[in-house]
This record gives C-alpha cells, sequence and structure tokens, in this order.
C-alpha cells in the first residue's frame, strides 16, 4: 500500500535515522537519505540497495533554511511527491544550566527544534497540495521529564510537542498527521557516551531493565506512517520501556 510512496528522513547516517529509513525503504517507499554530509548517508543508502530497496543520499544540514527549502523544491522536481516527513536529526550540547554557553543553547535548539520547523513548514507546502502527508517529529522522554545537564536538549524536544500538536490542528483539515514519538534510552552513538555508573542508575529507572534498540523506534514510526494511522495526529507515542515520570 506504501510501495511508490516517497519519504525524507533527516539525520538518517546512523542510529535512530538509519533504522527508520531502512524499514521505510523494506515497505517499498523511496527514501531520501539526509545527513550533514552526502558521504554520511551514502552508508545508508547502501544498506538500503543491499536488502532490495531503493534511495538516494543527499546532503542536508536542518539548520540551514536555504539548504532546506532547495532540497524540498528538488524532491517535487524529481519525484513528484513527498508522502512522509521523518524530523529524526538531533545533537546533545550537555552541560549544566550555571556553565551552559549561549552557543550551546543555541545550536541544540536550532538543530532539534527550528530544523525540524523549517522541514515541516517545507513539506507542508507540498503535502498540503496532495491533501496526503505524514509528519512524524523525534522528541524524547526527557522532554517531558526533564533531565539535569540537558536544559537545551529537553527544551528543544519539550518543544516538538508543542510543534506537532500545533502543526496537527493547522494540517488535518489536509488529511496531512502529525505525530511524536518520544523514545527512553535507546542503543546508539547518543547514549554510547554514558558513564558505566551513569548506565546502571538509568537502567534502575527503566521498567524493562534494558535500552531500547534502534528497531523499536523505527516500528513505532512505521505504524504512525502507515495508511492505517490516518486518524490518529497530534499524539506523541513513547517508545520507553515503561519509564514515565
Ligand atoms: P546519533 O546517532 O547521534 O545521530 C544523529 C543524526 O543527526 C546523525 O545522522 C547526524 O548526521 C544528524 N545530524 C546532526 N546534526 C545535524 C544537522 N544540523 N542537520 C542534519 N542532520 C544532523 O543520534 P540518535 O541517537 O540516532 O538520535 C536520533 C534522534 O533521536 C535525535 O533527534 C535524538 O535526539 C533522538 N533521541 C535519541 C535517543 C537515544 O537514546 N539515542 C533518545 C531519545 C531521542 P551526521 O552523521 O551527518 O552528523
Amino acid at each position: 500500500m506504501m510501495k511508490g510512496q516517497v519519504a525524507l528522513v533527516t539525520g538518517a547516517s546512523r542510529g535512530i535515522g538509519q533504522a527508520i529509513s531502512l524499514k521505510l525503504a523494506a515497505e517499498g517507499i523511496f527514501v531520501v537519505v539526509t545527513a550533514t554530509s552526502e558521504v554520511g548517508a551514502e552508508a545508508t543508502v547502501a544498506a538500503i540497495t543491499a536488502q532490495g530497496g531503493a534511495a538516494q543520499a543527499v546532503k542536508l544540514d536542518v539548520t540551514n533554511s536555504s539548504e532546506v527549502e532547495a532540497l524540498f523544491k528538488k524532491i517535487v522536481s524529481e519525484y513528484g511527491r513527498l508522502d512522509i516527513l521523518v524530523n529524526n536529526a538531533g545533537i546533545t550540547k550537555d552541560g549544566l544550566m550555571m556553565r551552559m554557553k549561549d552557543n550551546d543553547w543555541d545550536s541544540v535548539i536550532d538543530t532539534n527544534l527550528k530544523g525540524s520547523f523549517i522541514c515541516l513548514r517545507e513539506a507542508s507546502k507540498i503535502m498540503t497540495k496532495a491533501r496526503y502527508g505524514r509528519v512524524v517529529n523525534i522528541s524524547s522522554v526527557v522532554g517531558e521529564m526533564g533531565n539535569p545537564g540537558q536544559a537545551n536538549y529537553c527544551a528543544s524536544k519539550a518543544g516538538l510537542f508543542g510543534l506537532t500538536k500545533s502543526a496537527a490542528r493547522e494540517l488535518a483539515k489536509r488529511n496531512i498527521t502529525v505525530n511524536a514519538v518520544a523514545p527512553g534510552f535507546i542503543e546508539t552513538d547518543m547514549t554510547a557516551v554514558l558513564p558505566e555508573k551513569g548506565r546502571e542508575a538509568l537502567l534502575q529507572n527503566i521498567p524493562m531493565e534494558r535500552l531500547g534498540s534502534v528497531d523499536d523506534v523505527a516500528y513505532a514510526v512505521c505504524f504512525l506512517i502507515s495508511p492505517q494511522a490516518g486518524y490518529i495526529t497530534g499524539q506523541v507515542l513513547s517508545v520507553n520501556g515503561g519509564m514515565y515520570m
């Protein structure tokens, strides 16, 4: 049913974005795999091709609005459609608030929140004309809970909930759904930097007593972008092993 659709995934060179791209491609969806360098995105495209799917690697820095605008125009001229957007690109610049530099705040908000807004704005222009669209914003459990040392990151991820809900209301009558997925702690490069002690403390707060896998998140995204999820919008789907506040 989704065969022939076109999806764009941001931050898809590795981790969660790569897993989402692979799952979408396995559904027969053509995936525009983006990362801050084309070379980075190519690894994911190679994995998609190896499993029999189709994809294109493109450089996209989500903080660069002219680059984003140009890419969405190119997608329309090359493929004639964009059915799915997954706003996954994200960074951390952790530190206690008292010591956090303006630049650490700005770069995290610019990438995680403003970058998602710019991509969503451009996607909504295409989807509105088509009267069909599926958008998923990758937020985080800490956007709901807060986390010491991550004021910038938590603010950006909490901001995505507001963006998701507002966009869902604006776009509902055009048959475009906008939802968020809020992963708990997932095994990726982002969490690989956690010190062993911090990791042990973390596991004690996860009822399932394990970190999540990238596939746990990708399956949730796959459900939300499916035609079967067409009456679900403005929601936050938590994928966190039971780790609630
Ligand atoms: P990751 O392994 O660190 O990968 C981050 C991705 O974002 C990379 O593909 C990176 O591209 C891309 N990226 C960074 N800055 C970018 C920019 N300015 N423009 C475009 N792409 C950019 O992260 P992850 O763990 O897979 O996380 C993916 C998403 O899930 C993030 O939004 C993260 O906040 C969220 N999340 C993760 C966890 C977790 O436990 N891992 C939990 C909750 C939420 P390059 O390779 O080109 O740098």
